[in-house]
Parts: C-alpha cells; structure tokens; sequence
C-alpha cells in the first residue's frame, strides 16, 4: 500500500513498484474516475465527492477492493486504499492472516504537495502522470506513452486541492499511527528516481 497525501508520489512509485514487483496495481481514484467517465450508476452517484475532494463511502469502496482482490490472489500494490481506518480494518478482514502487509508511508512537506499538484497533468487514456516542471513530457502536453492530449485532474484547482488535504489531514492521517507496525517511512520529497532508490531497496531486493 502506498500511504501520503495528495501529491506525495504514490502513483509515480505505484507504477514503478509494479515494474520491479511485478504485481497488478490498483489506483481506487482511476477506478472511481473512469466510472464517472462512463456515466454509469456508480459513477453518476460519486461523482460530486469525487470533484470536490471528498471521499466515497467507505462501502462502495470496500466493494470494488473485494472485487479486485478475489480476481489477484498473488498479491495488489493499492494506490490510494485505504484512505480510513475502517477502510483498513475491512481490508484486514479480507485478506488471510499469512498474508503479508507492507505500507510505504511517503512522507513529503506542504510546499512540495502544492508546487506538484498544481503542475500535475495526467494521460486520460493509460493514466500516466507528469508535472510540467519537475518532469515534463517530451513533446507540450502530449503523452510520451499513447500520444494522448495530457490534462489538468478536476481536482486539481487550489481550492479542491485545499479540501482534499484537509480531509487527507483529518481521515487519512491516522493510518500512519494504525499501521505503525508495518509501515516503510519515506522521504518523499526528491525527484521520482531519487525517491524510487529507497522504496526500491525495500521492496523489489536484488
Ligand atoms: P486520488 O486519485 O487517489 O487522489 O483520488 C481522487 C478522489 O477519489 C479522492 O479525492 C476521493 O474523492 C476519491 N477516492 C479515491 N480513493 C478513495 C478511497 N480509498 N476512499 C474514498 N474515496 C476515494
């Protein structure tokens, strides 16, 4: 599990993880996003959360984890799960007690998660994330992978980005305390690479 507030990197380290690792990555925030995209009925019914900087009830979630899990039983990088203690403890009861939790908690100061959120842009189509200062695409706004138009999340304005922090403050914050007895501490403030290094040495050896 990747934990850190919105901007830490935990979708730039998931992707690399699951290179390493080879393991399936699931990115609730991607899943939620995609539904809202398809207009389908989940999707019409989290939509104003989600665009605000809300989180989705935790059953919904819930829902969608047991769903992945069931169909990857060698095991799931989360990226964005669990974001509340009762999310964490319904994860607990749907895994068995040999399997092994690791939490990678990246830790990064107020000043990085702004100056990355507001220069996020993302791929809609494979769901690649660049930041036009720190790490830009190789042609203006245009995905290095699938050529696709890149474009600024909706939650990604100075207001939502605001609430999102205060609710990661509020709900997810206390996860750190929660998993203390599985959790990899990590500066999260380098570059991509810079921090990879060290989740690197934690959990892809060799
Ligand atoms: P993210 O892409 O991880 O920043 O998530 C974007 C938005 O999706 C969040 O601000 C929430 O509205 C929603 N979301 C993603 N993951 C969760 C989760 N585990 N629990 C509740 N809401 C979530």
């Amino acid at each position: 599990m990747l934990l850190g507030p919105p901007g830490a990197g935990k979708g730039t380290m998931a992707a690399l993880i699951s290179d390493c690792a080879g393991l399936s990555v699931f990115v609730t925030g991607d899943v939620l996003r995609s539904e809202i995209e398809r207009e389908s009925e989940l999707g019409l019914s989290i939509k104003e959360d989600v665009e605000a900087g809300r989180l989705v009830d935790d059953k919904t979630i819930l829902a969608l984890v047991k769903d992945f899990l069931a169909n990857h039983k060698e095991g799931v990088i989360f990226d964005g799960f669990p974001r509340t203690v009762n999310q964490a403890r319904g994860l607990r009861s749907l895994i068995s007690s040999q399997d092994e939790l690791r939490v990678v908690y990246l830790d990064v100061g107020t000043e990085t998660i702004l100056a990355r959120l507001g220069a996020r842009r993302v791929c809609p189509e494979c769901g690649s994330i660049y930041n036009l200062r720190f790490s830009p695409p190789a042609r203006d706004l245009v995905c290095d992978k699938c050529n696709t138009k890149l474009i600024r999340r909706k939650d990604d304005t100075d207001e939502v980005i605001r609430q999102r922090i205060g609710v990661y403050e509020r709900r997810t914050a206390p996860l750190i305390d929660y998993f203390s007895d599985v959790l990899i501490k990590v500066d999260g403030n380098g570059t991509p690479s810079e921090v990879f290094e060290t989740v690197r040495g934690e959990l892809c050896p060799g």
